[in-house]
């Protein structure tokens, strides 16, 4: 059996949805497929179900510190796993269910459900079904990357969809990988009840970040008395009853973590291994990721490349993205490219970290004659009301274009109050602009003229 359609979008992620929307809107027929849940992973197993974790776990930390702002209960603050995760899934639930109704009600859209497979460079099977279209998107996502560790097979093991399942909290939660997922899950089952380790094989935490984010990140984390260790190789797994035992060396010798529980987030993974791209002559690089020019295309005529899939962004608004200009390009007669999207992204621990452009090192490395700026949250109006000054504030600008390369927010509101940069950036505006702006008070938001005002030339 076999159908044609004008379009068929593999995955329902935070892409294809939306590209499904403009090409039926266009008057396309479009065939979507799912292998699995509607949303994808942002709102099953990714963005919505953790922020909604955290804001919990940010309501229990808040309610232990009742004292300091003079509100008093009287007894210990107590967790019920259960409703937590309730909270976490009815959310999920909802999203996913308005992505469904939204793609079964669309004009034009035939919802397939199945795991789609390439079997030539413009047909896919789904259940035996044979399905061609002159152009196929593929939104395929990725899943939690489990590396090969001595013992992994003999212990169980969490990653980031199976740890949402938990409804008690974890006696000893051990994370291996010190990056965003990891200290998400890190910081919240903490302030859960749990004790928490965090190992790491890099020589500190988010290690792609400048060396005084991660030390402040490190910081925040201890005070809420994580452990956590650094250039720590895990050596092997092995239960030890109900356990598990995470043995690690590192250059203070060897220790052996025992954990109730352990999570895997060291990494994800392309879900390109099982799509019969060769079927279809779609290069991939060396670790699955889909080949993309500029406007997403992949070395097939016919065939684009969204989302995680392609290793271009590995972010909900960068999925998103992919979509915007793909649809623009296709539809709209544009030439948007990918590489004009400016980095941006946010750590959700607590206080968060924003993050837009260049880090300190990358400026540094890119040779420009730079400025920089830092302000430390301390010194944050609505930070010091709050009584939450962990962290601090960066800007780094071209001392010559006077544009803003990047900046970092690590603190409460940081999360939003670096989209001020951002759309600076965005707006390729010099930064002198910015002094003249009138910002709300008392917001962290105010402050970041005041940084731009310190900005200062560096070596
Ligand atoms: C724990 C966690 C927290 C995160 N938090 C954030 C955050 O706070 N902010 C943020 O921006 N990003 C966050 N992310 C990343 C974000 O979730 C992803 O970047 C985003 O979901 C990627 O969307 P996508 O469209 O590429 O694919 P996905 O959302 O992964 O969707 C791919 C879809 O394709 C389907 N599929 C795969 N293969 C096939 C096949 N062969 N046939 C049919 N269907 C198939 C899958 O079932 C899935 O539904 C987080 C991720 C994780 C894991």
């Amino acid at each position: 059996m076999s159908r044609s359609f004008d379009a068929i979008v593999i995955g329902t992620g935070q892409a294809g949805p939306s590209l499904a929307g403009r090409l039926t809107g266009a008057g396309m027929s479009v065939a979507v497929i799912e292998r699995k849940l509607f949303g994808g992973t942002c709102v099953n197993t990714g963005c919505m179900p953790t922020k909604t974790l955290v804001a919990s776990a940010y309501a229990a930390h808040l309610a232990r510190r009742g004292a300091d702002f003079g509100v008093l209960f009287d007894g210990p603050v107590r967790i019920d796993m259960k409703r937590v995760k309730q909270r976490a899934d009815a959310i999920s639930a909802k999203a996913r269910a308005g992505v469904e109704s939204w793609l079964r009600g669309m004009d034009g859209c035939t919802v397939i459900e199945g795991h789609a497979r390439f079997t030539g460079p413009h047909e896919v099977a789904v259940d035996g079904e044979r399905l061609g279209a002159p152009r196929i998107f593929i939104n395929v996502g990725g899943r939690a990357l489990v590396p090969d560790i001595p013992g992994i097979d003999g212990v169980g093991y969490l990653t980031n969809t199976s740890v949402l399942g938990l409804d008690t909290v974890p006696r000893h939660l051990v994370v291996i990988g010190g990056s965003y997922i990891g200290l998400e899950f890190a910081q919240m089952h903490r302030r859960f009840g749990a004790a928490v380790t965090v190992v790491e094989q890099a020589e500190r935490l988010i290690a792609r970040e400048d060396d005084d984010v991660s030390e402040a990140v490190r910081e925040i984390l201890e005070t809420d008395e994580i452990a956590v260790r650094t250039g720590a190789e895990v050596s092997g797994l092995a239960p030890r009853g109900d356990d598990v035992a995470v043995s690690i060396e590192t250059a203070g010798g060897r220790e052996t973590i025992v954990g109730s529980h352990l999570l895997m987030a060291i990494g994800r993974r392309p879900n390109t291994d099982d799509l019969g791209l060769e079927a279809a002559g779609v290069e991939m690089d060396e670790r699955g990721f889909i080949s993309v020019d500029d406007g997403l295309a992949t070395s097939v005529p016919g065939v684009w490349a969204i989302g995680d899939c392609n290793g271009r962004g590995a972010f909900t608004h960068t999925a998103y993205n992919d979509f915007e200009i793909v649809a623009a390009n296709l539809l709209d007669g544009a030439d948007r490219r990918v590489s004009d999207r400016i980095p941006a992204y946010a750590l959700f621990i607590d206080p968060p970290l924003g993050r837009v452009g260049m880090t300190g090192a990358e400026a540094r490395s890119s040779g420009r004659p730079l400025m920089v700026a830092t302000r430390p949250m301390t010194r944050v109006g609505r930070a010091v009301e709050k009584d939450e000054t962990k962290g601090f504030m960066k800007v780094v600008a071209d001392a010559d274009s006077k544009q803003i390369l990047g900046a970092a927010i690590l603190g409460t509101g940081g999360d939003e109050a670096i989209h001020g940069i951002l759309d600076m950036m965005n707006a390729r505006v010099p930064y002198p602009t910015l002094q003249w702006a009138v910002p709300i008070h008392p917001t962290v938001s105010e402050l970041i003229p005041t940084v731009i005002g310190d900005l200062a030339p560096v070596d």
